[in-house]
């Protein structure tokens, strides 16, 4: 059997047809057009799983089921996504309109869950029941794998790791709270504060790099300067690296699995920071003489978005 794998993203919607080992057999892609009726997209999404179909010799017959990644949640019980802040989605009635135009079983889940449990699967914690995967983009997203299966909690919104709260009364967050992991762990992190930095420290090769105009640093910037030792950049990549190793620590002390598994932009820093990660852990850890989770970077890159969300549907 061959499962549909869909990546609903902000800008573009990505499809695939993959084997129950997680290889894709035939893919394609299309553009969101957010401001849309959510009928439209909708109705492109199963366009979109017809040609993949099509274009891997296939026909519905051959597939199982269709899976999904939004950005968001979706409630499993009823199949509606409650709120989807990406797409400005609200109360939308996914699975019953998907259904709607193909005839087949349809699984959502958030993207970042749904790319945790692909690597779960195909990539660097193939093989491990229990996995933590977390995203350094622009916000932090999670997946949580327990027993090989995504754990998306009672209502379906579990693995918000993003939004733990690191720090009473912090940095102000998207989600109206206050010291959020991800105002500490994302990408964004890294830019606030090597913007604050520089302002200090305007001799700082980063703000060489920014042409002395920091609303240009982003974060590979930062992590550039902080491996060629420059002691401002590598000051702010310090502090984050702190505030990630907290999280993962929480992560660790409350889940205790066999991998997390980076993801995301910030991770293309490699070993660079999985090498300081690890250091910085070390002392925090609870148990302290008992083994705990590898640290890991994600392997598959841009198609885990489709071979996860396929691979929901294979039960
Ligand atoms: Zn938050």
């Amino acid at each position: 059997m061959m499962y549909i794998g869909v990546d609903l993203g902000g800008t573009g919607i990505k499809a695939g047809v993959v084997t129950e080992q997680g290889e894709i057999l035939s893919k394609g892609s299309t553009p969101t057009m957010k401001e849309r009726p959510y009928q439209e997209v909708i109705a492109d999404i199963a366009s979109l799983c017809r040609s993949v179909v099509k274009d891997a010799g296939l026909t519905m017959e051959d597939i199982g089921a269709i899976g999904v990644g939004v950005p968001g949640v979706c409630d499993p019980r009823t199949g509606v996504i409650p709120m989807c802040t990406n797409l400005g989605w609200h109360g939308v009635p996914f699975v019953a309109e998907l259904r709607s135009h193909i005839d087949l079983p349809v699984i959502v889940d958030n993207d970042a869950t749904v790319a945790g449990f692909a690597e779960s699967i195909a990539g660097v914690s193939a093989g491990t029941h229990s996995s933590v995967f977390v995203t350094l983009g622009t916000g932090v997203g999670g997946g949580i794998i327990i027993n090989g299966r995504p754990y998306s909690g009672a209502h379906g919104v579990g693995s918000e790791i993003g939004h733990m709260i690191l720090k009473m009364d912090g940095e102000l967050c998207s989600c109206g709270n206050r010291g959020c992991f991800e105002r500490y762990a994302s990408a964004t992190a890294i830019i606030r504060e090597g913007r604050k930095a520089v302002a200090e420290h305007p001799e700082s090769m980063i703000m060489k790099r920014c042409g002395g105009n920091p609303e240009r640093i982003n974060a590979k910037t930062v992590i550039d300067c902080a491996k060629e030792g420059d002691p401002t950049a590598k000051a702010v990549f310090d502090e984050y690296v702190r505030g990630l190793a907290l999280g993962i620590i929480n992560l660790i002390n409350a889940i205790d699995p066999e991998v997390i598994v980076l993801g995301g932009g910030v991770s293309n820093a490699g070993d660079f920071l999985l090498d300081a990660l690890r250091e910085t852990m070390k002392p925090y850890i609870f148990f302290k003489t008992l083994p705990y989770a590898r640290i890991e970077l994600a392997r598959l890159g841009a198609d885990a978005g489709i071979i996860g969300a396929a691979l929901l549907g294979k039960q």
